[in-house]
């Protein structure tokens, strides 16, 4: 006799309350390196989101009130709370969408930093005194919150997405409805857990996860919802976009990528394979600001090559569970399909395969989505792969002659997020970071989620920064006072 497995079930959170969604219903979410069937995750509709913001409306009347202080010392409380909880957030998170343990620890640290940062940052939010043209005249600049504000946060780092998120939008005095990706719900309600624990007050924070599209239009369609902030792809932010600007909500947006990554001739070679480990096959490649495009310069390709095969075929692939797996599998089915679509295309039409390029097998995970890493040579601007996202761990290889020609080519693309250059020669760093038409420039780095830095890109990859010295200002709204005494 088989004994059934319970399978937790997770409920929305509303107004301080844990509820069953108005559908009565619940989705599967399912393990991407095994096809287990994790958790149960409520499937919330229009209803549900009605109820949620007459709750963050209500909260917002006295959370907007609190000091900065108050705000911040209950910030703190939950900072302190996820480090402590980093065990069972990170498996929550390895388990749903499939990366390596360690880097799902790395990202609970990364989250909770997030959350300590825009914690202090909320004690110092400064306004301005402003010279009148007259004597009787007193100028003032305050700032104060937006109001309530929806998130819409993606699969690929569930728990840093919405710290990003929620974490400013607290401080500055906003109160928050979230909408998870329906791939981890289970990270954005063990979050929520610690959150109430913390003590932040019941309608402050609210969590209605289920159909993206009913949720997002329920969201987007009420006036009193001031604000949306979204991290997803190009496609899905320009419908919210377009949503949003018939009540000309505020917007954060936060998309998708096209990263080049140039070679420089004179840069130190290992630094920058140990680089592309870190950035092209961290968390399977599925990062807006993987590279997509490895830019090496001719005359050391083949060195370059060499290594980062070697480096390549020492990652262990494998259920991100165990600890001594370096790439997991890729999220879903069909964003393996898409790997595989983009490296045959590819290979159709000349590039040469270095090494992977296969679906692979892992004992005892037979239904899991994995794909051997890859590194693809001779690729060119024909390619899919030269201007889609893959969402893999595919390093496609391109060569170059010279800056100019490397920099117009870096630049050739509607994405503006994040761009990479290794080189050791100051002058070019300094030229080139200042021609590449990105939000962010890594020189001899590609570790750009820093919480003291702004996050963000320009062109079709989105508007508004998270993290960095002015990170709490796309949740504040500037107000101009004049006074005649
Ligand atoms: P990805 O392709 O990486 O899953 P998406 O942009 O589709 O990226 O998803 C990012 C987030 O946007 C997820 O929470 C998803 O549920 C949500 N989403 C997708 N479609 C819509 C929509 N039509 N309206 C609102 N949210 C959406």
């Amino acid at each position: 006799m088989s004994i059934a497995k319970t399978v937790e079930t997770f409920k929305l959170y509303i107004d301080g309350e844990w509820n069953d969604p108005a559908t009565g219903e619940y989705f599967d979410v399912v393990s991407p390196a095994t096809g287990e069937v994790l958790f149960k995750a409520a499937n919330g509709n229009r209803q549900d989101v009605k109820k949620a913001i007459e709750a963050s409306c209500s909260a917002f009347q006295h959370w907007s009130k609190k000091s900065g202080k108050e705000r911040s010392t209950i910030l703190f409380r939950l900072y302190q709370l996820m480090l402590e909880n980093t065990e069972e957030l990170a498996k929550t998170i390895s388990s749903e969408m499939g990366k390596p343990i360690k880097q799902a620890r790395g990202e609970v640290a990364n989250s909770a930093e997030y959350v300590l940062w825009n914690a202090e940052e909320g004690k110092r939010v400064y306004g301005q005194t402003i010279q009148g043209f007259e004597a009787n005249k007193r100028l003032q600049m305050t700032k104060q919150p937006v109001g309530p504000v929806a998130a819409i946060t993606p699969w690929n780092f569930p728990l840093a997405m919405i710290t990003r998120k929620l974490s400013p939008a607290l401080a500055a005095g906003c109160t928050v409805i979230l909408k998870p990706a329906e791939q981890t719900p289970g990270t954005a309600v063990k979050f929520f857990e610690l959150a109430e624990e913390a003590g932040i007050p019941k309608g402050v924070i609210n969590l209605v996860t289920g159909q993206p599209a009913e949720i997002g239009d329920a969201l987007l369609s009420d006036k009193r919802i001031r604000k949306i902030t979204f991290t997803g792809s190009t496609k899905v932010g320009k419908l919210l976009l377009e949503k949003a600007a018939h009540q000309v909500k505020r917007v954060s947006m936060e998309l998708g990528g096209h990263a080049p990554f140039i070679v420089f001739e004179d840069a130190d070679l290992d630094k920058a394979v140990s680089s592309v480990m870190k950035s092209k096959y961290f968390n399977c490649g599925q990062t807006c600001i993987s590279p997509n495009r490895l830019y090496v310069q001719e005359s050391i390709k083949e060195t370059f090559l060499d290594k980062l095969k070697a480096a390549v075929e020492g990652l262990t692939v494998g259920n991100g569970l165990n600890e001594e797996v370096g790439l997991g599998p890729v999220v879903s089915k069909a964003g393996l399909d898409k790997v595989k679509s983009h490296v045959k295309d590819a290979q159709e039409k000349g590039a040469r395969l270095v090494c992977g390029g296969e679906e692979y097998q892992v004992r005892d995970c037979e239904e899991g989505f994995f794909y051997t890493p890859t590194i693809l040579s001779d690729v060119n601007e024909k390619m899919r792969i030269s201007y889609e996202e893959t969402f893999g761990p595919v390093a496609p290889i391109f060569t170059f002659k010279n800056e100019d020609e490397v920099v117009n080519k870096a630049n050739d693309t509607d994405y503006g997020l994040a761009a990479y250059m290794f080189t050791k020669d100051l002058a070019r760093s300094v030229r080139v970071s200042e021609s590449l038409e990105y939000g962010m420039v890594g020189i001899n780095d590609t570790v750009l989620s820093q919480v003291q830095g702004p996050f963000g890109g320009i062109k079709e990859s989105g508007m508004g920064r998270e993290g960095g010295p002015n990170g709490l200002d796309d949740f504040l709204e500037t107000k101009f006072i004049s006074t005649v005494i």
